[in-house]
């Protein structure tokens, strides 16, 4: 399964976290940033923006980042 994102849409597409710049990972179906190392999901073709969906992948190069405190409204 390859990613089918255009380079246009992948231009203006920015990491909701840390607004670095996303790029198509084509071992997998999603949208790695190149700043905090985040993997977005990519569903139906649709880039799937969300922090909380995304996942962290290892090669960072800072230690030592821990999770802030989640609030949930409800
Ligand atoms: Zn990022």
């Amino acid at each position: 399964m390859t990613v089918n994102i255009d380079d246009w849409l992948l231009e203006i597409l920015a990491c909701p976290k840390c607004r670095a710049q996303l790029r198509a990972a084509e071992a997998a179906a999603e949208l790695v940033c190149t700043g905090c190392g985040l993997a977005y999901p990519v569903r139906d073709d649709i880039p799937v923006l969300l922090v909380d969906e995304a996942r962290p992948t290892a090669g960072g190069g800072s230690a030592g980042n821990s999770v802030g405190p989640a609030g949930e409204a409800g």
